[in-house]
């Protein structure tokens, strides 16, 4: 390999710039990647042209490269092969950049035979709402994928042909090469270029896969989403992911899960938050709030307590998420909103009246005493006395109407007086 040209080996100029070079670099090992290119002799194409690339791409190699027709210098002695595992982990050639490109994700396995006929696999992501989280579901995923090939079986052999170990390697999928360098000989392994690893060869591939055992296909599969379940948590389906090339284990494929917001709850680990609303008697006598679990037709019995003030929380044990692989439930906590009547009766507003007057007998002097030492307009956002008592003293005004003239009345009212 090392009398190969560089410049040769990547078809440009002597004076190409870097970005040239970089340019047709990426562009050959693309076309030559041995997962892409099949061809016998492609994968030692692809050690040339990653070989002249990196010393290409270095300045200091390059100008050596340049004088002494060796990247190290006069005297040096230069890598004459590069290890296929440095090229697969990515080697700082900017592989897995191609691979990111090409099939939408980095390789997960690592460098060697198994990396070279596996599967990958694969990831797909999955929404569900609130409530499929909650009762566990199962859900149909459609998605393509290279599938065994139907013509051959995934053997990639086609009718009459048949499967013979690799002459290169005679069968184990990977060849030693032997260098002679100053410090005496090294022996490097490599993955055969002949069989791509596998240690067969074919004598009459199957043409639907060009004898790669593997075509696209598009296919469906189901998935159990189990109660409980959590975004962002993963499921894996062994041998759903992209099919081995002639028959080896395919990849998984890894469901993503993706929990959707609900609009009646809110979820906080296992436990659930709703609104609840009562009216401001209900909050002060207590009161019982029948609401829509999260599961189907469950109804839960919410125990307002007497005297519930506005955003208080009220726990409903064991009514919240199920937990995940187990039979217990989190907690439902409902936030209670209180709501003051808008449209009670004349009879209705007299009952009120008659209980404030009881409860404020002296309303009138307490609104005096506490109008001058609040702060500026005190007696609109003074205590809920003021307004009881005025409601008194206005007669049949309606609420709103009242309000409102309460509002316009009352940055004089303190100073009035
Ligand atoms: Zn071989
Ligand atoms: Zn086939």
């Amino acid at each position: 390999m090392a009398d190969k040209d560089y410049y040769e080996v990547l078809g440009v100029s002597r004076d190409a710039d870097q970005r040239t070079i970089k340019r047709a670099f990426l562009k050959l090992a693309r076309k030559l990647h041995p997962d892409v290119n099949k061809e016998p002799d492609a994968e030692e194409r692809f050690k040339e042209v990653n070989e002249a690339y990196s010393v290409l791409s270095d300045e200091r190699k390059r100008a050596n490269y340049d004088q002494y027709g060796n990247p190290d210098g006069p005297g040096g002695f230069g890598s004459d092969y590069v290890d296929m595992s440095d090229i697969f982990n990515g080697g700082g050639f900017g592989i897995n950049d191609i691979f990111d490109s090409f099939f939408g994700g980095g390789r997960s396995q690592g460098a060697g035979r198994a990396a070279r006929t596996r599967g990958r696999d694969m990831g797909i992501t999955m929404r569900i709402t609130l409530e499929e989280a909650a009762a566990g579901c199962t859900k149909t995923i459609a998605y393509d994928r290279l599938a065994p090939c139907d013509d051959c079986g995934g053997t990639g052999v086609a009718e009459g042909g048949k499967e013979k170990p690799c002459d290169r390697c005679h069968g184990t999928g990977r060849v030693v090469e032997v260098q002679r360098t100053i410090f005496g000989q090294m022996q490097t392994q490599s993955t055969c270029p002949v069989c791509h690893g596998t240690g067969k060869v074919v004598d009459k591939p199957c043409e639907t896969c060009d004898g790669q055992g593997r075509t696209p296909s598009h296919e469906t599969v189901k998935v159990e989403i189990p109660a409980g379940v959590h975004s962002g948590q993963t499921i894996r389906l062994p041998g759903y992911g992209e099919a081995g090339v002639r028959g080896d284990s395919a990849g998984d494929l890894v469901v993503s899960v993706k929990v959707a917001e609900s609009e009646r709850f809110e979820r906080q680990g296992d436990d659930l938050f709703c609104e609840v609303s009562v009216d401001s008697l209900e909050a002060i006598l207590g009161t019982r709030v029948e609401v829509d679990g999260i599961l189907a037709g469950e109804r839960v019995v919410v125990e307002v307590p007497a005297g519930c003030q506005f955003g208080q929380q009220v726990r409903v044990e064991g009514k919240g998420m199920p937990r995940l692989n187990s039979h217990a439930r989190g907690n439902l906590f409902a936030v209670v909103r209180v709501v003051t009547p808008t449209n009670l009766s004349e009879g209705l507003l007299e009952h009120v009246r008659a209980v404030a007057s009881v409860m404020h007998p002296a309303g009138d002097e307490r609104e005096e005493a506490e109008a001058p030492a609040g702060t500026k307009g005190g007696a609109s956002d003074g205590s809920p006395a003021t307004s009881d008592a005025d409601a008194g003293a206005a007669g049949a005004a309606g609420e709103r109407r009242h309000a409102a003239k309460r509002q316009k009345r009352s940055p004089f009212h303190g100073r009035k007086k």
